[in-house]
């Protein structure tokens, strides 16, 4: 390395800006950092994953915008690494990579009638109401009553939150004009959450999980008979206090008398999905109960209930895609790495680096990202001194004289103030552009017919 270390970060969410912010906070050597992004937006999972009414955790897109606007960072948005520019030459023209490209698509639920009409991944429900631009305005009509909502996590009580909530809570957050218009003509009357094991085994968070007994107008039901513990259930949660919290709750919500209100969410345990079932569209699902056994392993019971369910939404976690040219392993659906240095032919690729989802699986909240990022900096630069630029290029200047569209600071800029313009006519903090033409114009790039 000579005077400047020059980093190409790839993914613009908060695992990547929390890797160009770590660069920018350390003082043993000068820094330029480039961070990449297929979106000609910044903020990742902040922007697109992040529930609307979540307005605490939205508001970290002011410090990400601060590490944005350091005049050592570049936002190079709207380019593909892997499409537009090869990992290899990113690898030539910097002195280190770092991989933070998440884990942008889901796991797949693996049941007959997945594929139906009307059953839909957590990935595609998430990205509508947040104003993706890889998903139609009129993706989701809601016409439906009954909703299954598969998975326990974090995602599911987002998903099932935003399907019951009070329209009127949620005019005051960025989601979309068009969504707010579906949800207020929603026909859904009944959310049925399913998990496959017991209550201690749940993964969502209790303060995600508290909010749902907070809904107005909302009836949670949950079967007191489900939340009986075994051994290893008791065990689990004598030693984590967030499951201690989840199961209190679980119980308080099963011993309240049900009021009547217009919506009802039925949070239900020990309840595997087996099939969907329907003619073209989904109507049904067919559930079958499980159980512990003496081992403390779940297992199926063989007894079956139906559910009636016009939508289905399948929230089975999240999956890392791989870029071209970037080491992929098909089991984890992970970048493969040793303490943040990515492996290549079974060892370690000189300058090239992961963090966040694809580093390390889809967990985690977003804080977890800050730390990840801090160690794995902490080696780049205990790297740095052997690192090598093989080629002195201006990879965003390339691109842009070559012709390919490049969303830059100011670009994402131009956006930002256009929707927050957009946002105030209507009253409301943004409104979001969710096509990719609109998002080009607005950054003055013109419509190129991307997407
Ligand atoms: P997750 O926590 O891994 O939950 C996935 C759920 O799907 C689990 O209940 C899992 O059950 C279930 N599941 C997986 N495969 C299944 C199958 N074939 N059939 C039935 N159920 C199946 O994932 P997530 O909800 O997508 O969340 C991802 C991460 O983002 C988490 O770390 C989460 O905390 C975070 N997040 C945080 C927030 C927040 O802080 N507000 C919001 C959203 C997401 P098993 O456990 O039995 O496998």
């Amino acid at each position: 390395m000579n005077d400047e270390l020059r980093v190409a970060v790839v993914g613009a969410g908060p695992a990547g800006l929390y890797v160009a912010d770590s660069l920018l906070l350390q003082n043993e050597v000068p820094v330029r950092v480039d961070v990449y992004d297929r979106l000609p937006t910044p903020f990742g999972l902040l922007r697109y994953g992040v529930a609307p009414d979540h307005l605490k955790m939205k508001s970290l897109s002011k410090v990400l915008q601060r590490t944005l606007d350091d005049e050592r960072v570049r936002f190079v948005g709207g380019v593909t690494v892997g499409r537009e520019v090869p990992v290899d030459d990113l690898r030539a023209a910097y002195h280190a990579v770092v991989h933070t490209f998440g884990a942008s698509s889901d796991r797949r639920l693996g049941v007959p009638g997945e594929e139906l009409d009307g059953s839909a991944s957590a990935t595609r429900f998430v990205h509508w109401y947040s104003g993706h631009p890889d998903v139609a305005a009129d993706a989701f009509d809601l016409s439906a009553e009954s909703v299954a909502v598969i998975g326990v996590g974090n995602v599911a009580v987002d998903v099932s939150r935003i399907l019951v909530k009070d329209v009127e809570a949620l005019r005051r957050t960025d989601i979309p004009s068009n969504v707010l218009d579906v949800l207020s003509s929603s026909r859904v009357r009944e959310v049925h959450v399913l998990g496959r094991r017991g209550p201690a085994h749940a993964t969502f968070t209790s303060k995600e999980l508290r909010e749902l007994g907070e809904l107005e107008g909302v009836d949670v039901v949950v079967n007191p008979a489900e939340l009986e513990l075994d051994e290893g259930a008791e065990q689990r949660a004598q030693a984590d206090p967030d499951v201690q919290r989840n199961l209190s709750l679980l119980r308080e919500w099963a011993e309240r008398p049900r009021t009547g209100a217009a919506r009802s969410l039925h949070l239900h345990f020990w309840s595997r999905p087996l099939e969907l079932r329907g003619g073209e569209r989904v109507e049904q699902v067919v559930v079958e109960r499980t159980a512990v056994d003496e081992s403390g392993a779940v297992r199926a019971t063989g007894e079956r209930w139906t559910l009636p369910a016009q939508l289905v939404l399948r929230c089975v976690g999240y999956r890392g895609v791989p870029v071209e040219g970037v080491p992929f392993d098909d089991g984890t659906c992970t970048v493969p790495a040793h303490e943040g240095r990515v492996l290549r032919e079974g060892g370690v690729s000189t300058g090239e680096y992961v963090a966040g989802w694809i580093g390390r699986g889809p967990v985690g909240v977003l804080g977890t990202n800050r730390s990840d990022a801090e160690s794995v900096v902490e080696r780049l630069l205990a790297d740095a001194p052997g690192l090598q630029r093989r080629d002195d290029v201006d990879i965003p200047a390339r691109l842009r004289s070559s012709g390919t569209v490049v969303v830059d600071g100011a670009g994402w800029a131009a956006i930002d103030a256009a929707e927050i313009a957009l946002g105030a006519e209507q009253g409301r903090p943004r409104e979001k552009l969710a096509t990719w033409d609109g998002l080009l114009e607005a950054a003055g790039l013109g419509a190129h017919g991307r997407g």
